[in-house]
């Protein structure tokens, strides 16, 4: 792996990648180091590496880089697969597309879920060429499952339910063949401005906390997702919506923010905070089924689909059920699987680790923050409205998901996406569209309001988790701004408590506009879908003084 644990210096030795020079650091000392390429990838889950690999085939040098180790993402957690078409199978991208459309509460822009979904089958045979293993079945073709929300049996797994960990291992794997260069822990703190308001770099913190400048013709954003920003969350403690927050400050656009998808099923321990193993929802594709203490369905006659209803109803369901029996968890009956150690290994391991046995007794559930599905308002191929900008991945809101993502969707759309992003790129720097390294200057992100990262936790998980109103929202508003202090931004981790402040704000803002529920969108104080009102997203941009602000609709109803 050409990993750059002692930074740039690395780097150079290693790849003879990049140019380095001294550059000042604030208040006066000397440290840090400059270097340059065409396109800086902020990332290296699913999105990031694709992208990275496929700017490498197009001929653009690429410096990849993340905070953490190359591996750490959501990508390496993902369990239950990629939702792709075989069309020998009987399915068809029509009925993927519907399949989508359906979860999304109304918010899809079908011409981009098509475009997404019909790009499916193809980026899933390069992630194979690139040496990524899918799970067989007895005739030797790839076997599929079905999930939440799906018609056909088409998500691909790997590793029984270790999908997201064969993938992450695949594409590391290729990158470290083609010699992509990754800075592993230097976290992206803010970007390059240039004079007409686009972006030609990044400024980056090494593991000691010095600025590092990486000047760059195209910054891609595939920073993942946010499920940091409540107390307990499927997420790994990556994801604190860094990318989010930095596409705020350079002018971006995001959008439908107040999507966020629970997961209906993350096991359930007393008290757990922070990242909670998943239950796959394959396993209710495999038939398990939704229980509460006593006994009862929680599904029964809530859907037409049941247990393998879309996630946002699911979740809904489980949280009415809590609430009125007053306890926080109901239990997944996965009893009646056959070999479910070899199905599940990882769900299986989960729940060895707290003594429950899931195929003699049901697995206490209890639903998690997951997915965003807002985020950097991009087209499909991961522009943003910022010359310079492009984002791909959890962090981006295509219009793929809309108001609530179908299940396996995700790895999909950072294989698509990441891909044309990098096309992109290579398309906009032969158009002559993106500026020339040398004008650009950092933003003033030197200091940034930060509010203590736990109160936020709990505020967010209380008032803007599944189920909000007017008044919980204003109160988790005013706290955090009560909250916060401005904070030099000079630790990985202020940078993230930075970054989830201000998501926080944006989030809150979003939620409290939307006075309808839709999707994962649930508002005690207005439980009816309005089509009227609301079929549309809900854009947020900084205003003159740095707050969040929502944006006039658009006419087109698009982000
Ligand atoms: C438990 C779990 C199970 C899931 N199961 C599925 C599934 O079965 N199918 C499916 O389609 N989806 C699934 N998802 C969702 C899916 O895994 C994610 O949406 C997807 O992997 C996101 O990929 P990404 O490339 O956008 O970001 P990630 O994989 O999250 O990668 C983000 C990268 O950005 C880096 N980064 C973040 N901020 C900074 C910064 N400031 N500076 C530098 N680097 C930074 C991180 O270190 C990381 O490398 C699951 C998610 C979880 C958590």
């Amino acid at each position: 792996m050409t990993t750059l644990g002692d930074g740039v210096g690395d780097l150079e030795a290693k790849t003879g990648f990049a140019s380095r020079t001294a550059v000042p650091r604030p208040g006066g000392s000397a440290g840090g180091w400059e270097a340059t390429a065409d396109l800086v990838v902020v990332g290296t889950g699913v999105a990031g590496l694709t992208a990275a690999l496929r700017a490498r085939e197009l001929g653009l040098s690429v410096l990849v880089v993340t905070k953490a180790d190359v591996t750490d993402s959501n990508t390496r957690w993902a369990q239950g697969g990629v939702a792709v078409v075989d069309v020998a199978t009987g399915d068809s991208i029509a009925d993927h597309v519907a399949d989508t459309v359906a979860a999304g509460g109304g918010l899809c822009e079908e011409d981009v879920v098509r475009a997404i979904v019909a790009g499916g089958p193809a980026a899933v045979a390069r992630l194979r060429a690139r040496g990524t293993t899918f799970d067989r079945d007895a005739d030797g073709g790839l076997a599929r499952t079905r999930e939440g929300g799906h018609s056909a049996f088409r998500v691909i797994h790997a590793g029984g339910d270790a999908t997201g960990a064969e993938v992450e291992r695949a594409l590391a794997a290729d990158v470290n063949r083609q010699r992509v260069p990754v800075l592993e822990r230097h976290i992206a703190l803010d970007t390059l401005r240039t004079p007409s308001g686009g972006v030609s770099g990044l400024v980056l913190l090494d593991p000691d906390g010095a600025r590092c400048v990486v000047r760059a013709r195209a910054v891609l954003l595939a920073t993942g997702g946010f499920g940091q920003l409540y107390q307990a969350t499927s997420n790994p403690e990556i994801a604190t919506g860094d990318g989010l927050a930095l596409a705020l400050r350079a002018g971006a656009v995001v959008a439908d923010l107040e999507f966020v998808q629970f997961h209906p099923t993350v096991l359930y321990t007393p008290g757990a905070r922070g990242r909670c193993p998943l239950v796959t929802e394959a396993v209710r594709g495999e038939g398990a089924v939704l229980v509460d203490a006593a006994g009862q369905r929680v599904m029964a006659g809530v859907h037409p689909l049941a247990d393998l209803a879309p996630r946002d109803v699911v979740s809904a369901a489980i949280t009415r059920r809590m609430a009125a029996a007053s306890c926080d968890h109901v239990y997944l009956d996965a009893t009646g699987i056959d070999g479910f150690a070899r199905r599940f290994p990882t769900v299986h391991a989960a729940c060895a680790r707290v003594d429950v046995d899931p195929t003699r007794e049901p697995i206490p559930v209890t639903p998690a923050a997951h997915f965003a599905c807002g985020g950097v308002a991009t087209s499909p191929e991961g522009r943003t409205g910022v010359p310079g900008l492009y984002a791909a991945g959890e962090v981006a809101r295509t219009g793929l998901h809309g108001a609530n993502r179908l299940a396996s969707n995700s790895l999909l759309e950072g294989l698509v996406v990441g891909e044309r992003a990098a096309e992109a790129v290579a398309m906009d720097l032969a158009a002559g569209e993106l500026a020339p390294l040398t004008c650009a200057t950092p933003g003033d992100a030197a200091v940034a309001p930060v509010a203590d990262r736990s109160l936020v936790q709990r505020l967010m998980s209380r008032h803007a988790a599944i189920g909000r109103d007017a008044s919980g929202l204003a109160a988790a508003v005013s706290r955090i701004a009560a909250a916060r202090r401005e904070r030099a931004l000079d630790s990985h981790r202020v940078v993230e408590d930075a970054a989830l402040t201000l998501l926080a704000d944006a989030l809150l803002v979003a939620a409290a506009e939307r006075t309808e529920s839709r999707g994962c969108h649930v508002r005690t104080d207005f439980a009816e879908r309005d089509d009227v009102r609301w079929q549309r997203s809900v854009r947020v941009r900084l205003d003159a003084t740095g707050a969040p602000a929502v944006l006039a609709p658009a006419l087109t109803g698009a982000a």
